[in-house]
């Protein structure tokens, strides 16, 4: 799945890429899937982007927003998978869920993995939409302060079972974050998956806090995770230090083995020393 860094990797790319295009047609791709979600039929799709120009996409959270000119906004959601540039002539892939090609024939394919949302706005009423309305911040805003981030804790905490995973993956109390990079930002932190957020204290909240911005930057800096592709369908630069590898050896920090537990939905690794 797309996570915050990978998202800005793939909008940055985009506007470098396709901002600017005129747009010849477009559809819903060659591979029906319960699990995309257009908000349009595919006709009307065509129709309301031919001849439209592609503008500055950004990122809120897992969100990419493309302006469609004049009028309206293109969405991707939630997705993992695919987004790629293609040449003019270059293969279309095997399957794609959503295509756009341009007046020189160059284009533009999504292809989901697991699910996502690609779906067409008029201009604003993208704002309206379950999980963009009301978005809390997001760790790339200037907004996401300590202040900001205690706030927070302080919301979250009180609720006695909230862990440290919680806050980081569920309910988008920090948008954009996801369970892979969640992983890192706990092992910088040094704090188990598992280690309720209303005993944290300030030196444990700041290190959380330096944790979640510090891997972000980093991941955006570096385009992405490595296990995502980028426009061009380059992998990112990004290797995560608690995965599925590291399960088994020994932690970086102070050498005791890498352990993996399932928790909220997914695997945790974290080094039971370090991480308490
Ligand atoms: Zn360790």
């Amino acid at each position: 799945m797309f996570e915050l860094p990978e998202c800005i990797t793939l909008a940055r790319q985009m506007n470098s890429v396709i901002r600017g295009r005129e747009i010849a047609n477009g559809n819903h791709g060659n591979s029906p899937h319960k699990f995309v979600w257009y908000n349009q039929s595919e006709d009307d799709f065509a129709r309301l982007i031919k001849g439209k120009t592609i503008g500055e996409s950004y990122v809120r959270g897992r969100w990419i927003f493309t302006p469609i000119e004049p009028g309206y906004v293109f969405v991707i959601g939630e997705c993992g998978g695919k987004v790629l540039f293609h040449e003019p002539g270059e293969k279309l892939p095997k399957k794609y869920h959503v295509s756009i090609t341009f007046v020189d024939d160059s284009y533009f394919t999504i292809t989901t993995q697991m699910w996502g949302a690609m779906e067409l706005y008029v201009e604003g009423d993208e704002l309206e939409r379950d999980y963009i309305k009301g978005m809390r911040t997001t760790p790339v805003e200037s907004e996401f302060t300590y202040e900001y981030f205690d706030g927070l804790i302080e919301e979250f905490g009180g609720e006695k079972k909230r862990s440290a995973k919680s806050l980081l993956t569920q309910e988008q109390i920090i948008p954009g974050l996801g369970n892979a990079i969640a992983q890192d930002i706990l092992y910088q932190a040094r704090l188990h998956p598992r280690h309720p957020i209303g005993d944290l204290d300030d030196g444990q909240r700041q290190r959380l806090y330096m944790a979640i911005v510090g891997t972000v930057e980093e991941a955006i800096e570096k385009g992405g995770r490595c296990d995502e592709y980028d426009l061009f369908g380059s992998k990112g630069g990004y290797v995560r230090i608690m995965d599925k590898n590291a399960t088994g050896k020994p932690c970086i920090r102070c050498a005791s083995v890498v352990e993996k537990i399932q928790y909220l939905g997914g695997a945790c690794y974290f080094c039971p020393s370090c991480q308490l």
